[in-house]
């Protein structure tokens, strides 16, 4: 049975002295073709190799399985901003590459690869979106506060700190946008009140008299977070 080999991608480089095969789980499968030597000469030595790298291609399956998972995402919706972006995948791209509204992923469409790819991404998302968001609810409010951070937590949505620092997970941006308001509202709160008590809550309601359903929403466990981002 003939084994499904990734595309081929070819590459011409001016120190590559033979016609060479590199094969990486992550990447794919790359032609390094040396000066001189012809797309012709190139193709045969493909076929060559066909038996070796359908073997070798199989020992990097099993040895590296964590690849080739299936089920990559194809989309991403930030529900805070109203937008979706698609995505596609590039075996040999360097580096997340953003056209409109899609995201070009380096590396293979696996649920791993995506994860590592576009955290960082989706953080600097949340670090161009979020303090502009904090700073328009201080104003409505006329709470304030010194700083935002937006980081990526383990357990929480947001913190603040004694010294007025807001801290939010970049997660925020899977929910809702009257969520993320309830959030900031409630650490623009705890800048007044560094408790959860009646004088706390009653600050919160005075602003957002819905802020018990949105708590509830908020501490709903994923909440719109997809698993392949995890925790
Ligand atoms: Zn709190």
């Amino acid at each position: 049975m003939r084994q499904a080999l990734p595309k081929i991608q070819w590459r011409r480089s001016r120190r590559a002295r033979r016609l060479k095969l590199a094969l990486c789980p992550w990447r794919g499968i790359e032609l390094v073709l040396p000066p001189g030597v012809s797309e012709a000469q190139g193709q045969a030595f493909l076929d060559s190799r066909r038996d070796w790298m359908e073997a070798a291609w199989g020992r990097i399956r099993r040895k590296v399985p964590e690849a080739f998972q299936e089920n990559a995402p194809e989309s991403l919706l930030l529900a805070a901003i109203g937008r979706r972006y698609d995505l596609q995948y590039r075996p040999l791209g360097d580096r997340l590459e953003q056209r409109g509204n899609v995201l070009l992923v380096p590396g293979p469409a696996t649920q791993s690869n995506a994860r590592c790819r576009i955290k960082p991404w989706l953080i600097a998302q949340g670090r161009e979106i979020l303090p502009q968001w904090v700073a328009r609810v201080g104003e409505r409010t006329g709470l304030a506060h010194q700083r935002v951070q937006v980081r990526d937590q383990r357990t929480r949505w947001g913190s603040c700190s004694a010294r007025g620092t807001i801290s939010l997970n970049f997660r925020i941006l899977f929910h809702e946008a009257r969520v993320v308001d309830y959030l900031i509202l409630h650490e623009l709160c705890h800048t007044r009140h560094m408790n959860h008590g009646p004088q706390f809550r009653a600050l919160v309601a005075r602003f957002e008299p819905q802020w018990q359903s949105l708590d509830r929403q908020l501490s709903q466990a994923a909440g719109g977070v997809p698993g392949w981002i995890g925790w």
